[in-house]
């Protein structure tokens, strides 16, 4: 199948959760300035998302095949063990707010920008995440993305885009030399059907991470996904 754009969700701030984010009590001097930026962002916002489900067609120890493409990681191939199709994506906060907040002047409106940006972008996940239950019934799902993982490191973004295709024409979003997504605010990966629940951090030794969603298990990798 071609690779389909998700571009016609609504974009709206929730004011009191922004508020929390950034710290700014009921009352306070910037309530009003921020009420503008908000305007102005829910205006101006575009978020987008674009996925394009594949079937696999081949697998080694270490590697998976999928819509011609090659993934290298034995983590990916063990997840996919019974899985026979798989759905590429990427959401972003868009490139319109990334030029709206370019153009702030004041610090502490660049910062407020950011963390807009950010709410941009989970809201194009999860209207993507929306959107792939409803078109596939997808029950249970998993979600792994290059540079994760030591197993699955960031230049697997480049098998990753050749999948998804003219990234830059359908959602403005660019892979620079290093793998880095521009707007920065981007996120990509892959979606699978699972039986087993399964989270990147389970398998990342980080001390300190804001972003972790469940607790390193020191032995999985041993377990689930050392080579016979
Ligand atoms: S713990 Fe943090 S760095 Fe490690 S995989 Fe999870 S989100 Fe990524």
């Amino acid at each position: 199948m071609d690779a389909v754009v998700l571009d016609q969700f609504p974009f709206q701030i929730d004011f009191g959760h922004l508020q929390q984010r950034l710290r700014i009590k009921e009352g306070s001097e910037h309530i009003g300035e921020l009420k503008d930026l908000v305007a102005q962002a829910e205006t101006v916002g575009r978020p987008k998302a674009l996925y394009k489900m594949v079937f696999v067609e081949d697998k080694g120890d270490d590697y998976v095949v999928a819509g011609s493409v090659i993934f290298t990681s034995r983590v990916l191939r063990v997840n996919l063990a019974s899985s026979y199709r798989i759905f590429a994506y990427l959401a972003t906060c868009g490139t319109e707010l990334e030029v709206w907040a370019a153009s702030l002047e004041d610090l502490l409106h660049q910062y407020w920008a950011n963390v807009m940006m950010e709410m941009a972008l989970r809201s194009a996940f999860s209207a993507l995440r929306d959107h792939l239950v409803d078109r596939w019934n997808l029950a249970r799902t998993a979600t792994m993305s290059p540079g994760s993982l030591d197993d699955w490191p960031l230049p697997q973004q480049r098998p990753l885009f050749t999948l998804l295709g003219n990234t830059e024409t359908s959602v403005g979003v660019r892979l620079t030399d290093s793998y880095l997504m521009l707007p920065i605010k981007s996120v990509s990966g892959i979606r699978f059907p699972t039986e087993e629940s399964f989270e990147s951090c389970q398998l990342c030794p980080r001390p300190v991470c804001p972003g972790r969603r469940a607790p390193y298990d020191a032995t999985l990798y041993e377990r689930k996904y050392r080579l016979g």
